[in-house]
């Protein structure tokens, strides 16, 4: 695996064309309140870009057009949150995207447990380490501790995708699932919007 870390924005030339892996660190849960950190990007080849902000300096062009480049499907892992965050700070919406959180509690209904560690332990046999997951992503100096977690959280979600696709084709729920994704750009601004906690469509 090689890591390209790079500051502000992408670089100029870099041809992402391949349907890009996506994760983000930020200071905290809240969008509202913690600021996007970091952005991880692979294109399933073994590679992560990663992208880290300064704080208040989110012009970043090449980026944002990766997130809404329509012949790009962006993969993430808990989409729902990314997608609020990036909206939020980078002001674009990200489209289309692709969850395989939504895709595991579609089909893997024999199980509560859908965390990243636990797909790839499943589905790939390989073990993840999040021990960095809470730390300080806002320091303008990122361990190489931090950098190598950080980019082991876009390594595996092309290969998981293919694993959930095989089993949500398999038990009939492929169309649901694209629907869900579809839906997902819409939640994140619900979410933003104060609807988080809310579950507008229960009685
Ligand atoms: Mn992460």
């Amino acid at each position: 695996m090689a890591i390209h870390h790079h500051r502000g924005d992408l670089p100029d030339g870099l041809e992402l064309v391949n349907n890009v892996a996506v994760d983000t660190e930020t200071m905290g849960l809240l969008p509202g309140r913690d600021r996007l950190c970091l952005v991880q990007l692979s294109a399933g080849d073994g590679d992560c870009h990663m992208v880290q902000f300064s704080p208040a300096a989110y012009n970043a062009p090449r980026l944002k057009a990766v997130f809404s480049d329509p012949a790009v499907t962006k993969l993430f892992h808990f989409a729902r949150f990314d997608i609020a965050v990036i909206s939020k700070y980078l002001e674009v919406v990200c489209q289309p995207v692709y969850c395989t959180k939504i895709a595991s509690r579609l089909v893997r209904t024999y199980t509560d447990r859908h965390g990243l560690k636990d797909l790839c332990r499943e589905l790939l046999g390989v073990e993840i380490a999040k021990q960095q997951q809470s730390s300080d992503w806002g320091n303008s100096e990122l361990s190489p501790e931090q950098l190598q977690y950080a980019a082991g959280d876009v390594l595996y979600l092309h290969r998981l995708r293919e694993r959930l696709d095989e089993m949500l084709d398999r038990e009939g729920r492929s169309e649901l699932a694209a629907e869900c994704f579809r839906f997902l750009p819409h939640r994140a601004a619900l979410d933003l919007e104060g609807w988080a906690e809310t579950d507008i469509f229960s009685h």
